[in-house]
């Protein structure tokens, strides 16, 4: 949730029995957390931040499978891109091609990895240390174990790249899409300068339901760059200096989030 930053967490098939809530000062990232029961199995726990932005959280068994641990990310300590961990997915790959060019046949995942080598490069460029690519080559790789991967780096953020295809070839523009409403930000930044390319709106769309976009771990934004199923957006995804100013503005919709949240 946003404005104010919190979590929300519903727990099915529990009812409280504790009046008991034991706040820390000393706690870094939670500023307050609270409990009601909205319905008669149903808990919700409230978690307040003290950043506006929240930067993830994670929820386990431990292992004794007796209590529910929500582990909340910091912020963290120096707000500078180049202390990031930053992920980036190029969609699609190996025996998953995505959508194909209308007119050049071009496979979607063969330009989301033209793009996303050249967002590693203008990443690295700019001194950010830390880049993983959920792949480099045309490797066939389920979500799952994308989402494996990702879990395992521990990135700060994610940027998922793909591009859009519609049924009818009129339908064109570049667009940016969040599952939760507190990853928003960094999905609207990334589209107010994916904008300045002089591509159409197609929009910031919420809710989606996109794979990568479920877990809660960390930050992320999913980038349909343009269509490949429209003529013109075709043409600028067949360009390879198309790949560069794109991850330019990639690079810096990530930059003007963290100057937002400073
Ligand atoms: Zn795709």
């Amino acid at each position: 949730m946003i404005d104010p930053s919190r979590i929300a967490i519903d727990i099915f098939g529990v009812t409280s029995n504790t009046n008991w809530i034991t706040q820390l000062k000393s706690a870094k990232e939670i500023r307050n957390t609270w409990y009601e029961q909205v319905e008669d199995d149903v808990l919700r726990f409230y978690i307040e931040l003290r950043h506006p932005q929240h930067w993830g959280y994670g929820l386990t068994y431990d292992s004794a499978g007796k209590r529910l641990v929500i582990r909340v990310k910091r912020q963290p300590a120096v707000m500078d891109i180049h202390h990031l961990r930053i992920a980036i997915d190029a969609g699609h790959g190996g025996d998953n091609s995505g959508a194909s060019g209308l007119t050049s046949k071009a496979l979607e995942k063969e330009y989301t990895l033209l793009i996303a080598k050249e967002l590693q490069k203008t990443l690295k460029r700019a001194g950010v240390r830390q880049v993983f690519m959920t792949r480099t080559k045309d490797t066939s790789l389920s979500m799952p174990e994308r989402i494996e991967m990702l879990k395992e780096y521990n990135p700060d953020l994610l940027v998922s790249i793909h591009l859009n295809s519609a049924a009818t070839d009129t339908v064109q523009g570049t667009s940016t899409y969040y599952r939760y409403i507190g990853f928003r930000p960094l999905s609207m930044t990334i589209l107010n300068q994916m904008l300045t390319l002089g591509l159409k709106e197609y929009g910031n769309v919420g809710n989606f339901n996109f794979a990568l976009s479920g877990p809660t771990d960390y930050p992320n934004a999913l980038v349909e760059v343009a269509f490949l199923s429209n003529p013109s957006d075709e043409k600028r995804i067949l360009n390879p200096k198309f790949h560069k100013a794109v991850a330019q503005k990639i690079y810096l919709g990530i930059a003007d989030w963290l100057k937002q949240l400073k």
